[in-house]
This record gives structure tokens, C-alpha cells and sequence, in this order.
């Protein structure tokens, strides 16, 4: 009967069709398993190169953009280093307004730098370091208000704290990271005290 014979064609097709529906998915998901490992992984990559250069910005913007062009302390004569200047004379001293266009400004100048890092580097690795790099931004920029606004809740908080305003009104030219000490130990530019007090 053709219409038997069209429905069993139709069903045969069907299933064919369903068949290879499911082989086409198994091999999809096998072929995105294995993607999504080495996507995984380029992340995981892009983060941690994202957060050590975050650091490494911090310091290194703490002292030669904003100290003096030889990082011997003094605040440089340009809008940033009056700002930072600012900050010196008043640590408590600050703009809400300001400090969210800073998040905004860093994490767009990330979103910008992906582009360019997507030319040299896998795209998940660029743009999980464009991530990190931003939210090292961000992490630091709380914690340096915290570190002016808020008592420490943590003994290695009121370590940092101290550290900090010590910066502020004895050694300008030590203790110029922030939210790590790392490259002032490296760099030779961790002031005498802070080194042991953070260690004790
Ligand atoms: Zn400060
Ligand atoms: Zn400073």
C-alpha cells in the first residue's frame, strides 16, 4: 500500500534521521568536551597572567606614574599625581562619582586590550586575563578605601593598614604596593619595620 510504504519510508527515514541527529550530537558534545577543557584551561592561564600583572601595574603605577619619575617619593606636577597628592593630604578625602568611573574606565580599557591580546593569544586566555586584570583593579581600589575607611577585621588587614599609612605620612618612596607587598621586596622599596611587622 503506498501509504504503508510511505509511512515505513517515513519512519525509516525518520529514524535514519533521528540516528544520525543523536551521532551528530555525541559528536559535538566529544568535540566540545574537548574544547571546553582547552578553553578551561586558557582561562585558567589568562586568569592567573591577568591577576600577577595586575599587581605588577599597581606597584609600578604607584611609583613611577604617580611618585616621581625616579620613584624617589615625590608626586609629580601632572593631573594624576595631583590627584594622588590629594589623596596624600587627605587620605579620607574621596568621590563616589570618581570612583566609579575608575572601575568603569579600567574595566573598559581591558575590554579594549582583549583585542589586542586576541592577536597573540587564544581568545579565552585574552579575555580571562582582560577579566582578571580588571578585577585586580577593582579588588585593589576597595581594599585601598577600606584601608582609609574601615577598621581591619583581620590582624594581616590592620598589617596592611599600617603599611599603607605608613606610605602615606613617613616613606613615601616605600611600601608602594598596596594590596600586595611582593614587588616592594623585590624592588628593595619595603620600608624598615613594615617588612617585619607583616611577618611576625
Ligand atoms: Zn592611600
Ligand atoms: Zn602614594
Amino acid at each position: 500500500m503506498p501509504a504503508s510504504v510511505s509511512g515505513f519510508h517515513s519512519s525509516t527515514s525518520g529514524s535514519s534521521s533521528l540516528r544520525r541527529a543523536c551521532l551528530d550530537t555525541t559528536g559535538c558534545i566529544r568535540h566540545n568536551g574537548l574544547v571546553t577543557r582547552r578553553t578551561l584551561t586558557n582561562i585558567a592561564i589568562g586568569a592567573v597572567a591577568g591577576g600577577l600583572s595586575w599587581t605588577a601595574t599597581e606597584y609600578a603605577a604607584h611609583r613611577w606614574v604617580l611618585h616621581g619619575p625616579f620613584g624617589k617619593g615625590r608626586l609629580r606636577p601632572l593631573p594624576l599625581g595631583g590627584l594622588h597628592r590629594a589623596h596624600h593630604r587627605d587620605p579620607e578625602c574621596t568621590s563616589l562619582a570618581a570612583r566609579c568611573a575608575g572601575h568603569l574606565g579600567v574595566a573598559a580599557a581591558a575590554a579594549v586590550a582583549a583585542f589586542g591580546l586576541c592577536a597573540i593569544a587564544p581568545a579565552a586566555a585574552a579575555r580571562s586575563a582582560a577579566v582578571a586584570w580588571s578585577a585586580g583593579y577593582s579588588t585593589y581600589e576597595i581594599n585601598h578605601w577600606n584601608l582609609h575607611h574601615r577598621p581591619a577585621r583581620t590582624r594581616r588587614g590592620q598589617q596592611l593598614r599600617d603599611r599603607h599609612h605608613q606610605h602615606h605620612f613617613g616613606a613615601p618612596a616605600s611600601n608602594l604596593g598596596v594590596t600586595m607587598t611582593f614587588w616592594d621586596h623585590i624592588f628593595g622599596t619595603e620600608a624598615v619595620g613594615s617588612n617585619d611587622a607583616i611577618h611576625e
